[in-house]
């Protein structure tokens, strides 16, 4: 993880999942996997995020609100989908309100599979999606463009 240059903070959101996925993002900030101290947090904002996990597949009701929390992020930002519902609806596919996964409406970096998602699958999808951070922020700085700065006027 050396290509770190800030603290990667998350923000989770619930599709439609069953909850497995979510208990599983759940036990990656317990004790036993403890990602604070790799300084990824939790957030609730994602004006402040910059990874952005989805669990569960993306269906009519929710998929303006995936859109609405990755708009809301600043610019880089990644998406991790964790579990197979996430990735490709999974099981739920053929259900009569399903529309697939999350890359069914906002672009999708780092696939987590599994049903559910075990917490060392989830930090490893999150260590390859600040990589993919990482690029993009590389990436904007060849091309002259500056970072997003929070609602609070700092970087995150
Ligand atoms: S991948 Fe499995 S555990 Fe995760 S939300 Fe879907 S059904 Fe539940």
């Amino acid at each position: 993880m050396s290509y770190i240059a800030k603290s990667p903070w998350v923000i989770h959101y619930d599709g439609s999942s069953c909850n497995g996925c979510d208990i599983e993002v759940l036990a990656c900030l317990t004790p036993m996997y403890d990602v604070e101290r790799f300084g990824i947090i939790n957030t609730g904002n994602p004006k402040h995020a910059d990874v952005f996990l989805v669990t569960g597949s993306v269906n009519e009701q929710n998929k303006d609100v995936v859109k609405q929390i990755y708009e809301q992020m600043p610019e880089p930002k990644v998406v991790v989908a964790v579990g197979i519902c996430a990735c490709s609806a999974g099981i739920f596919k053929q259900c009569y309100n399903i529309m697939g996964g999350v890359d069914s409406v906002i672009p999708v970096d780092v696939y987590v599979p599994g049903c559910a998602a075990r917490p060392e699958a989830i930090i490893d999808g999150v260590v390859k999606g600040l990589a993919v951070l990482q690029e993009k922020r590389d990436n904007m700085k060849k091309l002259g463009i500056s970072e997003e700065k929070t609602e609070e006027g700092g970087e995150n």
